[in-house]
């Protein structure tokens, strides 16, 4: 009930969610009582939660921030979804995202943005920016999102709440609406490094609904919660110094390098030579991904169905209707890099400049338990600051695109205030070390 108030009083100017579920979330939240009442707790029983409206359901319509989704409604859960169900979990809402997770502040949303809970004149980030600002604002205690190249890590940046994205693999991605099917992954956000370990736990493990997670044992993250990270090696990459970078931002994540020190921890010099190539390269993997994955909305399976004279017309109807521009701009990228005559020389070169950036971590892993970097290269931009300029809008995911390459986890934590508005650091560590990012970002907050 407390959360529905906020959501009554807040969410007419935040606009975090596509699609508000009360009903759903009175229900959970009366199984939730009842559960507790015959001693059956799990840890997420009775707590509100926010889920990405990529993230299928069958109670709710998913439209993954699209207007060719409008109107279609999931026949089965996703894994997360149906994991965070069993624990007895509420759903609050379908939080809102750029179409089809495309974007980097919410603005691509076929339903209108969402506002920086901090400053509603800026943007959240994105694309899972309504799940960042839906926990930011109170308007749920968790909630999940997803990650292709920075959607969770840069918005949880930009509303000062923590957003871990796990290594791919670790989280079954079985009903989340492809975007980059090699590059996406599920993860959490909450106001607190242990709230995020919890929510990780329970989303965790193999699931044979995707071939693509991985069937390694999942540790209980809440034992690294230590507080304590004396002797551990952090890197910190020259190549990290972008153009671009707010001054104040870095004095903001240099402070917090050396509050880390003060901890214990052991400062690090590495080297990632290829991480200058990983927004390109990202730039030709996601959009050529995508422009197979959404072959697949052509006006007859799901959602939007719109009439012409022919098949042909029927499709080009549904596609030039349902689909905004960001969308229609990934689909020329991705098919025009993966065309007869340009495949070797784009999508090919793409894909081993790839194995490039993955080696370099490898190599930087040998030396360091994790790799801290800023999570974005300045604060949360204004509102219309960046659309009409798609190459600045890509810029803002420079620090978190490499994980994505390299298939690593990466954990956003608030470390202090420029301009006033909330600033991040991340680290990203070794595959399926997701506990120990948890202990130092922990050991940090
Ligand atoms: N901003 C990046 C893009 O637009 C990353 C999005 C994401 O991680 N889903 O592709």
């Amino acid at each position: 009930q407390a959360h529905l108030e906020r959501i009554r009083q807040v969410e007419p100017q935040i606009h975090a969610f596509i699609t508000l579920t009360e009903e759903v979330a009175l229900a959970q939240a009366q199984e939730a009582d009842r559960r507790i009442a015959r001693g059956d707790v799990a840890p997420l029983t009775g707590i509100p939660i926010a889920l990405k409206d990529v993230l299928c359901t069958v109670d709710a319509p998913t439209t993954a921030g699209s207007r060719i989704l409008e109107g279609f409604r999931s026949p089965y859960d996703a894994t997360v979804v149906r994991k965070l169900r069993e624990q007895g979990a509420v759903f609050v809402g379908k939080a809102n995202t750029d179409e089809f997770a495309m974007g980097s502040s919410t603005e691509n949303s076929a339903y209108g943005p969402t506002r920086n809970p901090w400053d509603l004149e800026r943007v959240p980030g994105g694309s899972s920016g309504g799940s960042a600002a839906a926990v930011a604002a109170g308007e749920a205690m968790v909630s999940l999102g997803s990650d292709t190249g920075g959607s969770i890590r840069q918005p949880a940046g930009f509303c000062g709440v923590v957003g871990l994205k796990p290594t791919y693999g670790r989280v079954s991605r079985y009903g989340l609406v492809a975007f980059a099917s090699s590059l996406d992954q599920i993860g959490p956000f909450g106001r607190t490094v242990e709230d995020v370990a919890i929510v990780l736990q329970a989303i965790s493990g193999h699931d044979p609904c995707d071939s693509t997670s991985v069937d390694v044992p999942v540790p209980d993250y809440q034992t690294s919660l230590t507080g304590d990270i004396r002797g551990i090696r952090i890197g910190i990459a020259a190549e990290y110094q972008v153009p671009g970078m707010d001054p104040e931002v870095e004095r903001v994540v240099d402070e917090a390098v050396a509050e880390l020190q003060r901890l214990g921890a052991e400062i690090v010099p590495v080297s990632l030579p290829h991480t200058k190539y990983a927004l390109a390269t990202y730039y030709i993997i996601a959009p050529s991904e995508a422009s197979a994955n959404l072959a697949r909305y052509d006006g007859v399976k799901y959602g939007l169905s719109l009439q012409g004279e022919t098949l042909l017309e029927s499709y080009l109807q549904t596609r030039g209707r349902g689909f905004g521009p960001e969308v229609k701009r990934r689909i020329m990228l991705g098919t025009y890099a993966l065309s007869a005559g340009y495949y070797d020389a784009y999508y090919v070169k793409a894909q081993k400049v790839r194995t490039l950036i993955k080696r370099d971590f490898d190599e930087a892993f040998e030396k360091v338990d994790v790799i801290l970097a800023p999570t974005s290269p300045t604060v949360a931009f204004r509102l219309g600051e960046r659309t009409a300029d798609p190459i600045q809008m890509y810029l803002s995911d420079v620090f978190t695109i490499p994980a994505n390459m390299a298939g690593l986890p990466g954990i956003a934590v608030p470390c202090g205030f420029a301009h006033g508005l909330p600033v991040s650091m991340q680290f990203m560590g070794r595959p399926f070390d997701e506990g120990t990012l948890l202990r130092v970002a922990h050991a940090y907050e």
